[in-house]
């Protein structure tokens, strides 16, 4: 395959030793663990690829910027720095900080919550959202494309939503039973796959015409624009910058998890476009829950960082590695066969284990069975994101099915080089190649919520 990649915009300063454990250690571990790679601890990992929230490495500005912090609790001028930044970004007014996502989520979401029985409606809901959706009173839909679940076919905008089945979810709840429209670009639940401007408009003339907030969960909104950039018609010579801002201008309220394009360790972000009335019930509310509207749970230094990392994440060299980087894991594994959701997305390579596995039933987790095996035969962390991570029927206690059986391989942003991935797809190959002797896993532990955390099986015999 004759493919040319970006090349790093960025050196290495500092480094942070790695090792590979012996293998029948890596099996102890494993097995200590009980065959859950979120209990192994990171030292026996050697390349860590369970998420890329929070794991990134930070600039040499960035670093420099934490001496600046301003540590009073009210009025801090880290606060402003990044106010500014967040307003020249978004062209917002208003914005208060928020120790990570789900922190931001917690506030805005009850608010817009009027009555019982209302709906959030999404291309696909991150599971924080979906939770603090039911937490709220509410319930969420999730209406994303068709194309989204034809894994190995091409489609630029797997993210998108389906616009004839909203107009028609709208219709059914009338405008009062919806509480909000969440953009979730990318949409990481769906691979990371992104969202078109062409569609985000269309969300946008809806939401607008119904009178419905519009949200924008933009944890990644940066890697979005940029595909826009490559991949749709009339943004090649726009600015990502440009692009951004262009997508905030369709919506209301902007949510985000800036441990992803904020290129930072922790933080979050609320902004609101216009409405003061919201925005002081949001300062009402984060008081209790986040802290003062000038910290909102981060340090001075956490929101001096944050202010550089945002800009760092629009850098247009940097986003041309950054996806070329999860491009070449992909392109290296479909040489070889590997089932993946194709083309990959912004932050993740998704492995399609229930093609892989067909032998595995959906209880016996077959993502989960091929991240075990990934461990054990390269020391590699990844995650599942299938049955296991969907849980069971509250009403029926059984066991939910999920549509895909994804094992996520999920890059930190400046973290790994190329000769590391090259190592991760060598080994997905090696364990692809006896992928018909993988068994499933059974619990011996399992807890009654979010089990993908906790819980602990054997392997089934
Ligand atoms: C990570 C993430 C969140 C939640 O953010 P945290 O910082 O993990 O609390 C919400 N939405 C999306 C799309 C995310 O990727």
């Amino acid at each position: 395959m004759k493919n040319t990649y970006s090349l790093p915009p960025y050196k290495i300063k500092m480094v942070e030793p790695i090792r590979l454990i012996a293998k029948t250690d890596r099996s102890k571990r494993l097995e200590e663990a009980g065959y859950n790679p979120f209990k192994l601890r990171s030292e026996d990992v050697f390349i860590d690829l369970l998420t890329d929230s929070g794991t990134g490495a930070m600039s040499h500005f960035q670093w420099a910027a934490l001496m600046m912090g301003d540590e009073s609790y009210a009025g801090s001028s880290s606060f402003y720095r990044l106010e500014k930044t967040v307003k020249e970004i978004t062209g917002y007014q208003f914005m208060m900080p928020a120790h990570q996502g789900r922190g931001a989520e917690q506030v805005v979401i009850p608010l817009l919550v009027k009555h019982p029985g209302m709906v959030f409606i999404s291309n696909i809901h991150f599971d924080t959202t979906r939770a603090h959706v039911e937490l709220a009173g509410a319930r969420a839909i999730d209406c994303v494309c068709e194309e989204c679940f034809d894994l190995s076919n091409y489609h630029p905008f797997k993210g998108n939503f389906d616009i004839e089945r909203l107009e028609k979810l709208i219709t059914e709840y009338s405008k009062e039973s919806i509480a909000g429209i969440i953009m979730t670009i990318t949409n990481n639940s769906a691979g990371g796959q992104p969202v078109s401007m062409e569609n985000m408009r269309m969300v946008s003339e809806l939401a607008k015409k119904h009178h419905i907030p519009l949200l924008i969960d933009g944890a990644r909104y940066a890697e979005n624009a940029y595909f826009i950039k490559l991949r749709e018609k009339g943004y090649e010579n726009k600015t990502v910058k440009e692009i951004a801002k262009e997508t905030f201008d369709l919506a209301d309220i902007f949510l985000m998890s800036s441990k992803k394009d904020g290129l930072v360790n922790i933080g979050g972000l609320i902004a609101i476009k216009d409405d003061e009335d919201f925005y002081k019930q949001c300062q009402i509310r984060i008081v209790p829950m986040e802290g003062f509207p000038t910290y909102g749970g981060l340090a001075g230094r956490d929101m001096d960082a944050l202010a550089v990392g945002l800009l760092e994440a629009l850098d247009e060299s940097y986003l041309a590695y950054r996806l070329d980087e999860i491009k070449y894991l992909g392109d290296l594994l479909i040489e070889a066969g590997v089932p993946i959701q194709y083309p990959t997305g912004g932050h993740a390579v998704f492995v399609d284990c229930k093609a892989m596995c067909p032998q595995i039933p959906f209880d016996q987790f077959p993502a989960q069975a091929v991240c075990n095996e990934l461990y054990l035969e390269g020391g590699i962390r990844a995650v599942e994101i299938g049955s296991l991570l969907l849980g069971r029927d509250p009403d029926t206690g059984k066991n939910l099915q999920a549509d895909m059986e994804f094992m996520r391989l999920t890059i930190p942003r400046r973290t790994y080089t190329f000769e590391h991935l090259r190592y991760v797809a060598e080994t997905v190959i090696k364990v692809y190649q006896r992928r018909n002797s993988i068994k499933g896993v059974e619990f011996v532990y399992e807890s009654p919520i979010l089990r993908h955390f906790t819980a602990r099986f054997k392997p089934v015999e």
